[in-house]
């Protein structure tokens, strides 16, 4: 009897994943700062055209890549970061999946150049649609420069799906944002259409915030500091008076990964009660460092939601913790007289 399975070729199964890892500029934006960071990089530049449809660019000051590496990394499941499975428990890195870069250079035109200190020379690749181009010794500093362009080129449903240039810059800005708040001790810069949008230099957690979200930010803040066994917390929550109505300044960090939780968000809100008008949404920027083997990030493709052992306890110390911070800042609950 005749088989009718087949193996997919690389380039095609690179083209699925990628519709996971990629949805929009975006996406690639975040995978390739996340790099430079695991890269240990102390400069990051991001350059963006046309709000990342014609090119999403960043260039480092890491480690760069030996010759070798240079052609790996674009292999699925390539990665330096893990060798084991139990490696996901003692992660130290933002990347681990080694999908990234298989999955964009599966759907965009690539150019990257690289160069790690001791040599003296660098290299540098193009690959589209997985195929690649070309690669030549090239004099470079050191580091790793990767240019993206042409995204979703082979995959004309995906690219007619991405929305106005205003919302897929607004979400670049985001991811730009969420990685700048979680590592001040880099520098970072940005800019868009050949103008600079920011220019972060390096400093610590309430400093990065003021300088992303302007100066007016740093009377709002509220200092928060605890720490227990199972969480490092610190960070900073806004006055009530300063809420918004919006839910566009709450950060949750864990171990310097930006995270979403509907369930630790409910326990700033729980810290608050009393204190908010209806509807209100306090700013905050609160970093939580937790052991790396009481959390489980392999849950989701963009690594955005985390399980952790002990959501429960965490509940309790975050709202215990807000709590006291907005007591000890002498934060009086609101009196609306118009009720
Ligand atoms: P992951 O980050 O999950 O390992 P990626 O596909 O994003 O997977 O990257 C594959 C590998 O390429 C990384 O593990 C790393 O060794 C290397 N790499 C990627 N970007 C950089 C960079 N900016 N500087 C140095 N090495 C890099
Ligand atoms: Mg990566």
């Amino acid at each position: 009897m005749s088989s009718i399975i087949q193996l997919l070729p690389d380039h095609v199964a690179n083209q699925i994943a990628a519709g996971e890892v990629v949805q929009r500029p975006a996406s690639v934006v975040k995978e390739l700062l996340e790099n430079a960071v695991d890269a240990k990089a102390t400069d990051i530049k991001l350059i963006i055209k046309d709000a990342g449809k014609s090119l999403v660019q960043v260039i480092d000051n890491g480690v760069g890549m030996s010759i070798t590496d240079s052609r790996l990394c674009f292999e699925r499941h390539a990665t330096s970061k893990i060798r084991q499975a139990e490696d996901l428990f003692s992660l130290h890195t933002k990347g681990f999946r080694g999908e990234a870069l298989a999955s964009i250079a599966a759907i965009a035109h690539v150019e990257m150049k690289t160069k790690q200190d001791q040599e003296e020379l660098g290299t540098h690749i193009i690959i589209e649609g997985s195929k690649f181009v070309s690669q030549e010794p090239a004099v470079l500093p050191k580091g790793t420069s990767f240019a993206v362009k042409n995204l979703f080129f082979n995959i004309p449903a995906r690219r007619n799906f991405l929305k106005s240039e205003t919302v897929e810059q607004r979400h670049i800005v985001d991811e730009f944002q969420r990685v700048a708040m979680a590592h001040p001790n880099i520098h970072f810069t940005m800019y868009h259409n050949g103008s600079e949008m920011f220019n972060l230099p390096i400093s610590n957690f309430r400093q990065r915030i003021v300088n992303i979200f302007s100066g007016k930010t740093n009377e709002k803040l509220v200092p928060v500091k605890e720490e227990t066994e199972i969480v490092n917390l610190q960070g900073f929550v806004g006055k009530p008076e300063f809420s918004k109505k919006n839910r566009g300044e709450q950060f949750f960090f864990v171990n310097n990964r930006f995270i979403k939780s509907g369930y630790l968000h409910h326990a700033v809100m729980a810290a608050y009660e009393g204190l908010l008008k209806d509807g209100a949404q306090p700013s905050y920027f609160l970093y939580l460092d937790v052991p790396p083997h009481t959390i489980d990030i392999n849950i989701h493709p963009t690594k955005t939601e985390i399980k952790f052992d002990d959501e429960h306890a965490l509940y309790a110390i975050l709202r215990s913790a807000i709590k006291h911070s907005l007591g000890q800042f002498n934060v009086a609950p609101v009196l609306d007289f118009d009720r």
